[in-house]
C-alpha cells in the first residue's frame, strides 16, 4: 500500500514510475484492515479516501485477556475499517489513472546499483533500470533475502492469520482478545462484514498442528472470543496465513534502495496503525523523490539522508512502543495486568499515545 501511494504521488508529479507487484490486484492480504485516522484527512485531500465503499467509523476499543478480564476504552482518534481487497484495488485504479505503469503477477528478485543507476531483475527474466528504486515489498520478502537483510536471521517469527465474517456486531467497536501467547482483533469493515485476524508465535501453531485445532484448544479459552469462533459464518473457504513475521528494527535505506513501509520497519500489529505508517513514510518520501528529479542541486546523498533523518524522527519511537506492549501482550500474567491498566483512563489514554501518530 506505501507503495501504490508513492507511485500515485509521483505519477501525478509527472515522473515516469513503474510499480513491479507480485500478485494481480484485487487480492487478500493478512491485516486488520483498521485504519488510523491518523492519515484520513490527508486522504480526503489527495482524493484517495475510498468514500464510495463506506467504511465505518471505529472509535471504541474492547480489551480482554485469557483470564476473563475485559474493559473498553475509547480511542480519540479513532479509526476506519475497510478490506485490503477493495482498499488497493481503488488505489491501484488511481495509480493508472495517474500514468503509472504497471507489472503485475511479477517478483523482483535482485538487484544491481551501478553509477547512479539500479537495475532490477524479475523472475521473469525482464529488467529494469531506474534512477530510483523504491523498497515497498512488504514484511518479507524474496529481496529481503536478496539483500540479506539482517531481520531475515531473526527466528522470534510470528504467524498472522485472517479471515473475514459475519456475526452481530456494533461498528464502532474494534476488539482485541488476549490468548495464550497471542492475540485476535475482530473490527467491521465494509459491508458489515467483520474482519478476523490473529498473531501468534509460530511453534505454538506447530505444536496444535492446524488452524481448527488452534482455535478450538487455545483462542477459544478466551471466553469472550470462544463464541464468536463457534457461531460466526466464515466468509472465506479457508484462511490466509502468512508466518515468520518479525518486528525486529531494520534499515531505512539499503544499497540506494529507499525502504518504505514494512520494509522499513515493522510496528506490531496490536498497535492497528501499520497501514498508517505506510501511508505516512509515502507522503515523506515522494516530494523527497519528486524533488531528486526536479531539482539538479538536490543530489542522491542529500536525498536519502533527508529522508532516514525524517523517517527516524516520525516513526522510531512508536516502534519501539509497540514491540514493547506486545511482549507484555504475550506474556500470561502481563497481559492480565495489562487489561486491568486500561481501567485507568490516563494509562490507558498514554498507552495508546505512545504507538500513534498524530495527524498527518
Ligand atoms: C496479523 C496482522 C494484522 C495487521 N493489522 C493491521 C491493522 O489492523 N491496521 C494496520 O494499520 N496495520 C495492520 N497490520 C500491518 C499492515 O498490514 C502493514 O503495516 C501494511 O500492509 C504495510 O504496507 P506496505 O505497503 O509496507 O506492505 P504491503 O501492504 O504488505 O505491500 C507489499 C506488496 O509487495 C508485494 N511484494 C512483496 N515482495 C515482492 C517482490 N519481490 N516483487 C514484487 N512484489 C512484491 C506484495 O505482494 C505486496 O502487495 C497488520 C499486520 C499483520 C501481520
Amino acid at each position: 500500500m506505501g507503495g501504490l501511494l508513492t507511485a500515485i504521488l509521483l505519477g501525478r508529479a509527472g515522473i515516469s514510475t513503474l510499480v513491479i507487484e507480485k500478485k494481480i490486484y484485487p487480492f487478500h492480504k493478512v491485516c486488520g484492515e483498521y485504519i488510523s485516522n491518523e492519515v484520513t484527512s490527508y486522504l480526503h485531500s489527495i482524493g484517495l479516501f475510498p468514500l464510495e465503499f463506506s467504511p465505518p467509523k471505529i472509535n471504541r476499543l474492547q480489551i480482554s485477556s485469557n483470564g476473563g478480564k475485559i474493559n473498553e476504552i475509547a480511542l480519540p482518534m479513532g479509526g476506519f475499517g475497510i478490506s485490503r481487497f477493495r482498499l488497493d484495488h481503488f488505489w491501484y485504479l488511481k495509480a493508472l489513472e495517474s500514468g503509472v505503469k504497471f507489472k503485475l503477477d511479477t517478483s523482483a528478485s535482485s538487484i544491481l546499483y551501478k553509477n547512479g543507476l539500479t537495475k532490477v531483475l524479475t523472475n521473469q527474466g525482464t529488467s529494469f533500470e531506474a534512477q530510483v528504486v523504491i523498497g515497498a515489498f512488504g514484511k518479507r520478502s524474496l529481496m529481503d533475502k536478496h539483500l540479506n537483510r539482517s531481520f531475515m536471521r531473526d527466528k522470534s517469527g510470528y504467524v498472522g492469520i485472517k479471515y473475514h465474517i459475519k456475526h452481530p456486531w456494533e461498528p464502532g467497536l474494534i476488539a482485541l482478545h488476549g490468548f495464550d501467547h497471542g492475540y485476535c482483533g475482530i473490527s467491521m469493515i465494509e459491508e458489515e462484514k467483520l474482519n478476523l485476524c490473529y498473531l501468534i508465535n509460530r511453534s505454538y501453531l506447530r505444536k496444535h498442528g492446524d488452524i481448527d485445532s488452534l482455535e478450538k484448544n487455545v483462542l477459544s479459552q478466551n471466553p469472550f472470543l470462544a463464541p464468536i469462533l463457534a457461531s460466526s459464518e466464515r466468509l472465506f473457504t479457508k484462511p490466509l496465513v502468512i508466518n515468520e513475521i518479525s518486528f525486529a528494527p531494520k534499515k531505512v535505506i539499503e544499497n540506494h534502495i529507499l525502504m518504505i513501509g514494512d520494509a522499513a520497519g515493522m510496528i506490531t500489529p496490536l498497535c492497528g496503525n501499520g497501514m498508517a505508517m505506510a501511508i505516512h513514510s509515502a507522503k515523506i518520501l515522494a516530494p523527497k523523490v519528486t524533488r531528486f528529479f526536479q531539482q539538479k542541486s538536490y543530489v542522491r546523498e542529500q536525498m536519502e539522508d533527508d529522508y532516514k533523518m525524517e523517517w527516524h524522527r516520525k516513526f522510531s519511537r512508536r516502534l519501539l512502543a509497540g514491540r514493547y506492549l506486545q511482549s507484555l501482550f504475550h506474556h500470561k500474567l502481563a497481559a492480565e495486568v495489562l487489561v486491568q491498566v486500561t481501567r485507568i483512563p490516563y494509562l490507558a489514554q498514554w498507552m495508546v499515545r505512545q504507538t500513534h501518530g498524530v495527524e498527518l
